[in-house]
Parts: structure tokens; C-alpha cells; sequence
């Protein structure tokens, strides 16, 4: 930010009270054309943060081009205390082809920041986007999805040793906050390493909008500006209970042992029972099946959403809770709990 409160990127300047909806030049095609990804930014009358709002580093990855879309041009922002910078499609040539790498030599833009001017394409364009975009701000939200074929229930995944990140990770108010330090190279890890911290969000599948984790995200995204005083809105979201998975806690990939179309007996999000059976491995005439149970109690935060395995692949993420965590889950996921509620 400029001392006359304006936000400015190379080749533009968004005064105080305006808004600017830009295509921006990130690369060039084969053919010579510009590749431009879409970047909103809502300078607000007040000063006050300026905060980066990203979908779509993983091409095919959906659901957070909404929540930041509908923040961008559905929410009323004229009260706005700071900067919104809106970038509701990072990767943009990844988008055009539903994949989550980049086309050209299925780079990860996501392991590719914070870029280099003079090295690979994926880093030319990590490095426009870093230094134009994510650099300038206070801190970031980052949305991301399971990887194709998978789901997962919405969680925050933050680097909780920072104070900075743990504030933010927290304000976002999910049940569930995954403590790790970004991967070398992505946007959370890069970005909250360079003073911008930052945060991403997983929520269910690729290729899809999923209005419930949408309109769980957008509530995410309001408990943030309240804590961080963006907007008068309500206040910081409570979610009634929350657990930190730390390194040492007890968390697995179950893997499949067997190859076999699986029959998933459980949806994510569910607490599970040491010994009940997540779910089925079948052969074609189902008259061999393998039985796939919970080694310890715990929360489905991920799950296999395309019915097949090879022996190898995984089937959920299974995540051990706290007594105290797990008797309020166990209530709340229970059925006389949708009863009286
Ligand atoms: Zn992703």
C-alpha cells in the first residue's frame, strides 16, 4: 500500500473507495497470446488490512472460485475497512483444461511460488502473481479441494506454530485446523514464510460447487473480516468445538490392501468407532470381500469419492480426536441430536 492508502500492482493503482476488475497478464501462449487471470480488488474507504482471497491453484479444484466470486461481487462491501485482492482462478491454463497442473509439462503452480522472473514458465507466473498480488498484502486465504476422485470435510490447514497463521486459522472458525507447515513451493507455505500469513482451506471434491461447503467457507470468510475488523458484521465464529491435529497426534491414510470397486459405509465428516467398518472392498461377483475397519476412534476428514482401488491407494484420512472432542461429536452426531435440534 501507498501512504495515500492506494492498493498498487506493476502497470496499475486502486485508489481508497474504488474497485477495480482487471484481467491480468500472467504468461503467453504458444500462440503468442496473453494469459491473463482474473483479479478483483476492492480498495474500501476506511483503511484497515488488505487481505488476498485464492481458488483455483489446482485447476480443477471448484468450490473456492464461489466463495471467492460471491465475496468479490455478491457481498456488500461498502462499509469495507481495507483491501480485498480477489483471484478467483490462479491457474488459469490449468482451469481451461479441468486438470489440476499446469498443461506445459504438468508443472504444480502450487509447489511452484514464491516463482523466479527468469526460470520455468510455472515460475514466471507464480513470480507475476507473488510479487504483484500476494507480497503487498497483511494476509491470505488460499481455497483448495481433495484431489480429484476424493472428498474432504472442510478444515483449515495452518502452520499453528506461528502466531500470526494460528490467529487467522483460528478467526476462519472450522472444526477441524490441521497443524503443518506449508510444502516448499505452495502458496500457504511461501507466502506466510515471506510475512504474509496465510492459510488454505480444503473443502470436498474437484469438480464441483457444493453449496454447503460454500455457504460454511463464506461464514469462515466473515468470521475473518470480524476478527481482523474488515467488516461490521456479526462476530467471530465459535464452531462449537474445534480440534488442533498436531504431528504427533494419531492420524492415517487408510490404504487399500486389495484392488476391487469399495462400497463406503460412512459420509466425511463422521466419527468412526475403533472396529466398525468404514467401508467394503468387493471383486466383480462380490463373493470376495475385504472388510476395512476403523483401527482406532476417530473423524473421517477424508474420504474416497470414486468407488475404485488398486491395492496402494487410499480410502479416507482417519484423525484420532481428544476424549472431550470426541464425546461432544459423539453427541452432536447423534441421532437423538437431530431430533431435538
Ligand atoms: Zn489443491
Amino acid at each position: 500500500m501507498s501512504d495515500d492508502g492506494a492498493f498498487t500492482y506493476h502497470g496499475g493503482k486502486v485508489a481508497p473507495g474504488e474497485r477495480q476488475n482487471i484481467r491480468y497478464g500472467i504468461s503467453e501462449t504458444y500462440l503468442g497470446d496473453p494469459v491473463r487471470i482474473p483479479v478483483s480488488i476492492i480498495n474500501g474507504e476506511k483503511p484497515g488490512p488488505t487481505v488476498f482471497i485464492s481458488a483455483a491453484a489446482h485447476g480443477d479444484e471448484l468450490n473456492g472460485i464461489e466463495v471467492v466470486r460471491e465475496v468479490a461481487y455478491e457481498w456488500d462491501l461498502s462499509d469495507l475497512a481495507g483491501t480485498l485482492v480477489c483471484m478467483p482462478v490462479l491457474n488459469v491454463p490449468g482451469f481451461l483444461f479441468q486438470q489440476r497442473y499446469l498443461p506445459i509439462y504438468d508443472r504444480d503452480l502450487n509447489r511452484s511460488f514464491p516463482g523466479r522472473p527468469d526460470s520455468t514458465s510455472a515460475k514466471r507466473m507464480a513470480h507475476r502473481i507473488f510479487t504483484n498480488f500476494i507480497e503487498p498484502c497483511d494476509f491470505g486465504l488460499d481455497f483448495h479441494t481433495s484431489t480429484r476422485g476424493r472428498t474432504n470435510m472442510l478444515h483449515v490447514r495452518a502452520d499453528m506454530s506461528d502466531d500470526k497463521v494460528a490467529r487467522l486459522a483460528q478467526g476462519f472458525g472450522t472444526h477441524v485446523i490441521i497443524d503443518s507447515e506449508g510444502p516448499s513451493g505452495s502458496l500457504r507455505g511461501e507466502a506466510s514464510r515471506a510475512g504474509v500469513p496465510t492459510i488454505t482451506i480444503e473443502m470436498g471434491e474437484a469438480h464441483r460447487f457444493q453449496r454447503v461447503l460454500i455457504d460454511e467457507a463464506l461464514a469462515g470468510v466473515e468470521s475473518v473480516f470480524a476478527e481482523y475488523g474488515l467488516r461490521k458484521t456479526t462476530a467471530v465464529r465459535w464452531p462449537g468445538w474445534r480440534t488442533i491435529i498436531t504431528g504427533d497426534q494419531e492420524k492415517t491414510w487408510i490404504r487399500a490392501d486389495a484392488g476391487g470397486i469399495v462400497d463406503m459405509h460412512f459420509e466425511r465428516g463422521s466419527l468412526v468407532h475403533e472396529g466398525d467398518p468404514i467401508c467394503t472392498i468387493t471383486n466383480p461377483f462380490k463373493d470376495d470381500n475385504t472388510f476395512i475397519e476403523a483401527p482406532f476412534t476417530g473423524l473421517l476428514v477424508g474420504l474416497l469419492e470414486n468407488p475404485v482401488v488398486y491395492p496402494g491407494n487410499p480410502l479416507c484420512h482417519l484423525v484420532a480426536l481428544d476424549d472431550v472432542t470426541r464425546r461432544v461429536v459423539e453427541q452432536e452426531q447423534s441421532p437423538e441430536h437431530e431430533h431435538h435440534t
